[in-house]
């Protein structure tokens, strides 16, 4: 199963990569493995080259589990893990429209019907909105972790991904097919609003 969730994260990475969405070592990847455990990227390596050796595991708790040092921004990946039983596999690009759109935006940004919707499960008709909350960066990632956790178990509409103010977005899905969808959809989203603004 751990080779499985490294190959995946291999593809993911040599993908985003090449669509600009991981500059300079930036992002970071995970799937959820058996009993608990995550398959994530290991800290500061560049995601257009990883290979087995740039993926490890932690626990639920993001402890290392093989000694080798996890992405800064683990917690942010282990609290979706145990919000979501049904999610597998999460995804955080740093890309160019993610990070503008953040900094033009409050406290959200509300996609308001495009047929790009139906990306997100449950989502079958462009008459709605996605409303993506829009977090301050903080570097204190246990604060930011909890933050954004007490947000999804407080507000009562569906929340399939958020964006950090100046940083990027993440955002999750049942498989990694599912997850590459929605990364897809909120950059071309994420495009389009900030065209629609003029710029
Ligand atoms: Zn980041």
């Amino acid at each position: 199963m751990f080779e499985k969730a490294c190959e995946q994260i291999i593809q993911a990475g040599r993908y985003l990569y090449a669509q600009g969405m991981v500059p300079a070592t930036s992002g970071n990847f995970s799937v959820r493995l058996n009993h608990g455990e995550i398959a994530i990227t290991v800290s500061g390596r560049h995601k257009g080259h990883l290979t087995d050796a740039d993926v490890m595991r932690v626990d639920s708790n993001g402890e290392s589990l093989d000694g080798q040092n996890p992405s800064a921004e683990t917690l942010l990946h282990t609290f979706l893990y145990s919000r979501f039983s049904q999610i597998n596999a999460i995804l955080h690009p740093h890309s160019i429209n993610a990070t503008v759109l953040s900094r033009l935006s409050g406290e959200y940004v509300k996609l308001n019907q495009y047929e790009l919707l139906k990306a997100f499960p449950g989502i079958t008709t462009h008459k709605t909105s996605l409303v993506v909350p829009v977090f301050d960066n903080d570097q204190n990632i246990a604060r930011l972790a909890r933050l954004v956790d007490s947000y999804i178990a407080d507000i009562d509409h569906q929340v399939h991904a958020y964006l950090i103010r100046g940083h990027g977005f993440y955002t999750w899905g049942e498989s990694m097919d599912d997850c590459l969808r929605h990364v897809e959809a909120l950059e071309f989203l994420f495009a389009c609003e900030l065209k629609q603004r003029g710029y």
